[in-house]
């Protein structure tokens, strides 16, 4: 019986060793971002990224700004408090008629409890803000000669006034830089990795380490921008986001371009914005005021 040879091996021409080398530069390219992708990411990674979000947020909203109507410290103090579980434009459409009863604080310290209800009842929990309300005008008279006092220890002594009330009121009215961390501000640093820390305070805590304290003011505006336009909490707009390639939770939310342009809010969306009388730079509309069409 004749014995079987093998056959030939086939000599590999150039044009083989050439796919040859291209797939294997190709699978170490994918082995290597792989990797990349698996390795976690470093401390330093992160802050240079977390600055490089600031830097591009910065020019998406050049005109961040607190969007509560205010004209002086006692006026954004009051605002803030009553911002608690309601929007900046609702407490807009309510102070007005507030700070035209009360204007400063030894008047609001003497109101009339239901009156003070009646007024702010549309920015809810009127009952609980009206007894802050009472408290911290009552303690900026006896214990701060009726000024609204400029620092930290302070301003949290005060009835109803947290770190967060404190940080805006610091930041916005004397000029002290402040990191006010907000539901929004909280959701966005957790979804950037930032950190996974849910407690306010060691939240500012983290990022007070990222950045230099002259960023901190408007860095928080801009971040609340953001949460309040496009990262929403229940439905962030990711096809539309100008932060995406930056972004480790870039498709939680809508990818789609089209379907996501639908969920941008305020000026994004073409409406108007939360102040009544928005600053110069602000590129959308001022919001309509308490009853109007
Ligand atoms: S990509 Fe999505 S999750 Fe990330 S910041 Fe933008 S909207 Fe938020």
């Amino acid at each position: 019986m004749p014995r079987k040879t093998a056959a030939p091996k086939q000599a590999a021409g150039p044009k083989r060793t050439a796919v040859a080398a291209e797939k294997t530069t190709a699978a170490k390219a994918t082995v290597k971002e792989a990797r990349k992708a698996a390795k976690p990411e470093s401390h330093l990674a992160m802050v240079r990224r977390a600055r490089r979000i600031n830097r591009e947020l910065a020019e998406v909203y050049p005109y961040a700004h607190p969007e509560l109507d205010f004209r002086n410290p006692f006026e954004l103090l009051v605002a803030t408090v009553l911002s608690a579980q309601t929007t900046d434009l609702r407490v807009n459409q309510t102070t007005p008629a507030l700070f035209a009863a009360y204007p400063t604080p030894e008047d609001m310290a003497a109101a009339v409890p239901e009156e003070m209800e009646e007024l702010i009842r549309p920015t809810g929990f009127f009952r609980a803000k009206t007894k802050s309300l009472l408290g911290l005008s009552a303690a900026i008279r006896d214990d701060f000669g009726g000024e609204v006092p400029g620092r930290l220890e302070d301003l949290v002594s005060l009835p109803g006034v947290g770190r967060k009330t404190a940080n805006v009121v610091l930041g916005n009215a004397f000029g002290v830089p402040g990191i006010t961390v907000d539901t929004h501000f909280g959701r966005l640093v957790r979804r950037w990795k930032w950190t996974d820390e849910e407690d306010p305070v060691k939240v500012e805590a983290v990022v007070a380490d990222i950045f230099p304290k002259s960023e901190w003011t408007m860095l928080s505006h801009r971040v609340v921008f953001h949460g309040r336009r496009i990262c929403h909490a229940r439905k962030p707009a990711c096809g539309a986001c100008p932060i995406a390639p930056l972004c480790p939770s870039y498709g939680e939310g809508e990818t789609d371009p089209e379907k996501a342009r639908k969920l941008l809010k305020y000026e994004m969306g073409g409406y108007p914005g939360q102040r009544l009388s928005p600053p110069p730079d602000y590129p959308g509309k001022p919001a309509p005021a308490l009853g109007a069409a």
